[in-house]
C-alpha cells in the first residue's frame, strides 16, 4: 500500500465540479485581479473568524510582512517569536529590518511558552508573533496579558490553524491581527499561493489595503510606498468553494487524529498533546521519538511518507549566525527538532491506510 503524507488529488475529486465551474466563471468574466471573489472571500473569512475585516494578500509570508510594516515595525525594533516554526514567522521580521528574538517552546504544545516571553522583552520590543504550530493554539490569554502589560502588538501566525479555536474564539481573532496562508498544503489551501490578514482594527485595515497595492487607494494616486501583494481572483474563487467545507474537513482531521491516538496509545511514541480549552485542527499529526530517522526509513520502505517539521530550529539557520545563538539556548525547541515527525493525515485518509501506518510503526518497535 502507498500512503502519502497528504493527498490533494483525493480532495479535488470531492469538489471537482464546483471548483472547475468557479474557475471557468472567472475566466469568462476576465476579471482576474481584485475582482468580486476577492472581496467576497474577505467578507466570508472575516465572518468565519469572527472579526470585522479581511485583507487578501499574495501569500502568508506577505500577510506577516505587511502587518509588521502597517504597525511601523522597522530597524532597531525587536519582535519575539518561536524558534520552532516555518522560517517565514521570523524571516518577515528581518525583511522589515527589525530583529527576531526567540523564546523557547512549551514541551507539550510545542507552541511558544508564555513563561519564556517576558524575560526577552526589552525597550526595543514592539510585537509578539505567536505561531499556532501544527494547528494547535498557543496560550493566548497569557500572551495577551503580557502584551497588554508591556504595550506590545500581537500578530497571530495562524497560517497552520485556520478554524482552530481557543476558549471558543477562532485562531486569528484574539491578537491585534491574524495571518492566514492559503498555500496548497495548508488546511484551507488554494491551487497556488494566497494569504489573508484578519483584524478588528479599522486603521490597520485601511493601511493594509494601501500597502498591498502600491500604497494606492485610487488608481495612479500613491500615498505610501507599498507592494504588489494582491490575492489572485482565481485563487479567491477556488477558496470560496473550499471555505464551505473547512469546518467539516477540520472535524474529519480531528476524527482521524483520534483514530491514530487510539491505535498508537500503547506504543512508546509521544502523541500530540491536546489542550482541553482548544479545538486543534491537526494541520500536522506530529509525534515524537528519538528513533525518528530510523522509523521514517522503515515507513518509507513500506510506501508510507512522513514529514520532518522542523529539522533545524530557526535560531540555528545559517542566515541568523550573527545572532550568536549556541546549543542549549532553547533546549525544548532544539530537542523537538530531533524527534518530531508527521504521519499521513488529511480529511480523506481511509481507516485502512491509517491501520497500515500504525502496523508499520508497531513492526518497528517489535
Ligand atoms: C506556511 C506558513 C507561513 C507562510 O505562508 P506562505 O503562504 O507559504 O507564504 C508562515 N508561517 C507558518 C507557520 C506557515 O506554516
Amino acid at each position: 500500500m502507498k500512503v502519502d503524507l497528504l493527498d490533494l488529488k483525493a480532495q479535488y475529486q470531492t469538489i471537482e465540479e464546483e471548483v472547475d465551474k468557479a474557475i471557468k466563471d472567472v475566466l469568462v468574466s476576465t476579471h482576474f485581479v481584485m475582482g468580486p471573489n476577492v472581496k467576497k472571500l474577505e467578507e466570508e473569512i472575516a465572518e468565519f473568524t469572527g472579526v470585522k475585516y479581511g485583507i487578501g494578500v499574495a501569500n502568508g509570508t506577505d500577510a506577516l510582512m505587511l502587518t509588521l510594516k502597517a504597525y511601523g515595525i522597522k530597524e532597531n525594533d525587536e519582535v519575539i517569536t518561536t524558534p520552532f516554526t516555518f522560517f517565514a514567522s521570523a524571516e518577515t521580521t528581518s525583511v522589515v529590518g527589525a530583529t527576531p528574538v526567540f523564546a523557547d517552546i512549551d514541551e507539550k504544545t510545542l507552541c511558544i511558552d508564555p513563561d519564556k516571553i517576558e524575560e526577552k522583552i526589552t525597550s526595543r520590543t514592539k510585537a509578539i508573533i505567536p505561531v499556532h504550530i501544527f494547528g494547535q493554539m498557543c496560550d493566548m490569554d497569557r500572551i495577551m496579558e503580557i502584551a497588554e502589560k508591556h504595550n506590545l502588538i500581537v500578530i497571530e501566525d495562524a497560517c497552520q490553524a485556520i478554524g482552530a479555536e481557543y476558549k471558543g474564539k477562532k485562531a486569528g481573532s484574539i491578537g491585534h491581527v491574524g495571518c492566514y496562508s492559503f498555500f496548497p498544503t495548508k488546511n484551507l489551501g488554494g491551487y497556488g499561493d494566497g494569504g489573508m490578514i484578519v483584524t478588528n482594527d479599522s486603521e490597520i485595515n485601511e493601511k493594509l489595503k494601501l500597502l498591498r497595492v502600491h500604497g494606492s487607494a485610487k488608481k495612479y494616486v500613491h500615498s505610501l510606498i507599498g507592494h504588489n501583494s494582491r490575492l489572485d481572483e482565481i485563487q479567491a474563487a477556488v477558496l470560496r468553494v473550499k471555505l464551505k467545507y473547512i469546518t467539516k474537513w477540520n472535524d474529519l482531521r480531528n476524527e482521524k487524529a483520534q483514530i491514530y491516538n487510539d491505535l498508537l496509545k500503547e506504543q512508546q511514541i509521544q502523541l500530540p498533546f491536546m489542550n482541553e480549552d482548544c479545538k486543534h485542527v491537526y494541520h500536522m499529526y506530529s509525534i515524537q521519538h528519538y528513533d525518528r530517522d530510523k522509523i521514517i526509513e522503515e515507513l518509507k520502505q513500506k510506501g508510507i511518507s512522513t514529514g520532518v517539521y522542523y529539522p533545524i530550529p530557526v535560531h540555528f539557520q545559517e542566515v541568523y549566525e550573527h545572532l550568536n545563538h549556541k546549543v542549549g539556548d532553547f533546549p525544548v525547541a532544539e530537542d523537538a527538532c530531533k524527534k518530531t515527525f508527521a504521519l499521513p493525515l488529511y480529511p480523506e485518509i481511509s481507516l485502512e491506510q491509517q491501520k497500515y501506518v500504525v502496523e508499520a510503526i508497531k513492526e518497528y518497535f517489535n
